[in-house]
């Protein structure tokens, strides 16, 4: 078993061996349906074939010297009646098929959008969002595709060759000859289609999620596209993106076109007409015997003709299955730990020896501080040093490749993840809102739990209150997409209400690029200054001001903790901290100029 960061109780197991077992675990899930379809495509076909023998039997009775009338009357209805049923039988199981192929499809989803959510932020990292897109509607999608039509028709034509050959061996023995002889010749064609025709549907769909990918990219990163004038750059490269879609589309085409059976089928009507031919002709058989022999034959087109699309979907199928597999299968690197620890915790925070890469290179190395609880730790240090990253480490989005983060004096794997994520909340530098309404926003982390009055207290408290109250439609105004676009000051304050809401008991503040730059600014200051109150926090920042809220510093360098100690401790003894303290007040400085000069803005 994978290890996941989040599970459902109720969750179905699906055999994920390979793609074959995964699709048909995904079809005995539903035991009944594929019985159901079997005994219709039973039904269908021997039917079917029944009204062809039937015919020729009419055409025996009509030609002989004494025909029986009312014996013909009867076995026209019985023909009719064969007829009519097939069609009957058709529609229930259609149906069923239908039926399997949609629960498949949206199974198939819901285990993806699962497996999804349990993967670790380095995996997300790792995707590109276009091609798992793809892989998720369109690869999907083609699983429907596979069994409704594709599976069901080659069940049916399966039944469609085994039941009129049992009719033809019924009808005569020696007329088994011809249709067996092209039978072989169709299994040898089917099976070279196939293995020429696999490897470019596999392409395709690899190709599909490259192009996707790119687009999705190009999309979401528009600004800077537009920005550096590369319009035609990504045109170009969608471009051929596209071409090469295309080329493996037509190449498609010509492996369907060199589809040999058809012509096969041709040949072998014509031989097995001169047989049976033949046959009369020796008086071994009847008009009928030979019309209902032809008819019997002509079933076998059906067969013939769908396997050019009904393989390929199949093909498409379990190409789509394979990468939707392998997405669900990706090794991940977190576990959520379900039965670990769930407990409240008040706070305390010890870095034992910390040490962290991402991917080879050390990010952070042996690092050790201790915070005890409600108290407030500033990391400072250049860009790159490492301070993001440190605080990653407290709610595993990241885990320690050595030492241990502890809080309570309890190692964070060891508890379980919901519990732990639960009680820390983040706000980030560069701060997600999701297109929904402003309300929905503030109460995300408590999980729809939260009532209005509950999350316009929270938003009074971050100084949100006023500033949303002036959107015409308050808190129920839509972010983002087709809603409306927030200042840099205003989703920190709803990141901020967010915070209030879920009442953490540690928080991390990621201040660090947020300019100084607005009236607002003295209310950001005091809302989080509200909000670090009776939490632990560590506080990355570039302000002079906040620096002095704290109760440590930690200095990072390179990754490296060279100093801590109270602001006043630092100035005395660390030269790091004194450069880096005398750099922040200069920019303080610089900025406040701008801000001098610039002075309408809002935030
Ligand atoms: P800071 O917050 O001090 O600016 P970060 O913790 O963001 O520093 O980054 C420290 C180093 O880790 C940088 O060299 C950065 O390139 C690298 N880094 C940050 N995030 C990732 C990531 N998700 N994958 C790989 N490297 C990363």
């Amino acid at each position: 078993m994978n290890k996941r960061e989040f599970t459902v109780a109720d969750e179905y197991i699906y055999n994920r061996r390979s793609p074959l077992r995964w699709i048909w675990s995904h079809i005995l899930r539903y035991p009944l349906m594929p019985i159901a379809i079997f005994l219709g495509n039973i039904g269908t076909s021997g039917l079917y074939s029944l009204g062809t023998v039937l015919t020729g039997i009419a055409f025996d009775m009509i030609l002989a010297p004494d025909t029986d009338w009312s014996q013909l009357l009867w076995l026209s209805l019985a023909t009719m009646g064969a007829f009519s049923g097939v069609g009957i039988i058709d529609l229930a199981k259609l149906a069923f098929v239908e039926l399997l192929a949609q629960r498949m499809e949206r199974d198939a989803r819901e285990e993806l959008y699962i497996s999804l959510l349990g993967k670790s932020q380095t995996f997300h990292n790792r995707q590109r969002v276009g091609d798992v897109m793809a892989r998720a509607t369109n690869d999907v999608q083609q699983l429907n595709l596979m069994i409704s039509p594709g599976i069901s028709l080659i069940f049916e034509s399966a039944l469609f060759t085994l039941v009129p050959l049992i009719a033809i061996a019924y009808v005569h023995l020696d007329l088994l000859l011809v249709p067996l002889l092209f039978l072989a010749s169709f299994a040898w064609a089917l099976r070279r289609y196939n293995d020429e025709l696999n490897p470019v549907t596999g392409a395709l769909r690899e190709q599909f999620g490259v192009t996707n990918a790119r687009l999705a990219e190009a999309i979401s990163g528009i600004e800077v596209v537009k920005g550096y004038a590369q319009e035609m750059k990504e045109r170009q490269i969608f471009g051929l993106n596209a071409r090469r879609y295309r080329d493996l589309f037509v190449q498609e085409g010509w492996v369907k076109a060199r589809y040999l059976p058809l012509l096969f089928f041709g040949v072998a009507f014509g031989l097995a007409f001169a047989h049976a031919l033949a046959l009369f002709l020796g008086g071994v058989l009847s008009v009928g015997d030979v019309i209902s022999y032809m008819g019997l034959i002509g079933v076998l087109r059906f067969p013939t003709f769908i396997s050019l699309f009904s393989f390929s979907l199949v093909q498409l199928g379990i190409a789509g299955a394979e990468r939707i597999l392998d997405l669900i299968k990706a090794e991940s690197e977190l576990d959520e730990n379900a039965d670990g620890l769930a407990r409240p915790i008040a706070g305390e925070i010890t870095f034992e020896n910390v040490t962290f890469d991402y991917d080879g290179e050390p990010i952070l190395k042996r690092i050790s501080f201790h915070a005890r609880p409600g108290e407030t730790i500033a990391i400072v240090g250049q860009t790159g040093a490492g301070k993001s990253t440190l605080t990653r480490l407290v709610n595993r989005t990241y885990d320690v490749r050595e030492g241990r983060v502890l809080i309570d004096g309890i190692d964070v794997r060891d508890y379980s993840l919901q519990s732990l994520r639960s009680q820390i909340s983040t706000i980030e530098q560069d701060i997600f809102l999701f297109s929904r309404t402003l309300a929905e926003n503030i109460a995300f982390g408590a999980a729809g739990a939260a009532t209005r009055d509950q999350i316009e207290q929270a938003a009074r408290e971050a100084h949100a209150h006023d500033f949303i109250m002036k959107f015409p439609d308050g808190y129920d105004t839509v972010v983002g997409e087709r809603g409306v676009t927030l200042s840099g000051g205003q989703r920190q304050r709803i990141a901020i209400s967010r915070a209030f809401l879920t009442d953490p008991r540690i928080l991390i503040l990621d201040d660090s690029t947020s300019a100084i730059d607005s009236a607002t600014e003295d209310q950001i200051q005091r809302a989080m200054r509200r909000i670090l109150h009776g939490r632990t926090t560590l506080l990355i920042t570039h302000r002079i001001s906040q620096i002095r809220w704290a109760d440590r510093i930690l200095v990072l360098r390179q990754g490296e903790l060279v100093a801590q100690g109270s602001h006043d401790e630092l100035m005395a003894s660390s030269e790091a901290y004194r450069r880096i303290f005398a750099r922040y007040t200069a920019d303080e400085d610089s900025a406040a100029r701008d801000v001098a000069l610039a002075p309408a803005q809002q935030a």
